[in-house]
């Protein structure tokens, strides 16, 4: 029997893994269901209550009052945000890039408002879509969940790639919608082999979507990709995935 040559294999292996010095292997999901598949179960639908606005607690970090952009710059240069401030609201003007804080942060809890589009456009990741990423590496995933069937990982609430929400508590496109994250930045010893991996709680409209969920590694599409060290301290980063969504009210408040 002919032994098949190694080489086509080797191919096939995220380039992470073959990223000289990186002791952390590609993660496998303990679900194992295959990345943005189509056939796991849709999370239950579930109808939130009001939405009540409240202002930051006190000891808050205020990111975004929707007055002003002074705390984030473009995620790409280190230029201005480009995205459009309005009517106490921020918008995604898409093709402008992504957006970053211009402060780093690690172990956080962070409060983020949203609202999807209108009209409704588009269907599955091509309606709404944007993202909160945490340490500008991990994205809770933002979309318009409403009545827009997409692979369960990918709907507003995942942590996009690998985990779907629990349940799916989004509002029409049209009303605001709320995340509570709390995160746990990854630990890494000085060989930069993790230690401890991210985790995430996520509240969707005041209900639990995510819970301590371990997350498997940063965020990529269609591919798994391994923990790289990085950082103790990072921006959160806002998508632009070139939909008009919008953002207001962003608080955090620092863990360590
Ligand atoms: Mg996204």
């Amino acid at each position: 029997m002919r032994i098949p040559s190694l080489l086509p294999a080797l191919c096939l292996l995220p380039a992470a893994l073959l990223a000289q010095g990186n002791p952390n292997p590609v993660p496998t999901d303990p679900s194992r269901w295959p990345q943005h598949s189509m056939d796991r179960p849709r999370p239950p639908v579930v109808t939130p209550g009001l939405f009540v606005a409240s202002p930051p607690p006190s000891d808050a970090i205020v990111l975004m009052d929707g007055r002003s952009l002074a705390k984030w710059r473009s995620a790409d240069t280190t230029g201005p945000a480009r995205w459009k401030l309005a009517g106490g609201y921020v918008e995604v003007a898409p093709g402008t890039g992504g957006i970053a804080t211009r402060d780093s942060f690690g172990d956080i809890q962070l409060h983020v408002e949203f609202r999807a589009p209108l009209p409704v456009k588009g269907e599955g990741q091509e309606r709404g879509n944007s993202g909160v990423f945490l340490m500008g590496t991990y994205e809770v995933q933002v979309l318009d969940s409403y009545h827009n069937d997409t692979y369960p990982d990918g709907q507003a609430g995942s942590i996009f790639g690998q985990f779907p929400p629990l349940v799916n508590p989004a509002r029409p496109p049209g009303q605001w919608n709320s995340y509570d994250i709390v995160f746990h930045r990854p630990r890494f010893d000085a060989t930069g082999k993790v230690t401890e991996p991210a985790r995430a709680t996520v509240l969707f409209n005041g209900i639990l979507v995510q819970d301590d969920q371990v997350i498997l590694g940063p965020t990529t599409y269609a591919r798994r990709t391994a923990y790289s060290a990085h950082p103790d301290r990072l921006p959160i980063e806002l998508q632009d995935h070139e939909f008009p969504v919008r953002y207001r009210n962003i608080w955090v408040r620092r863990l360590e």
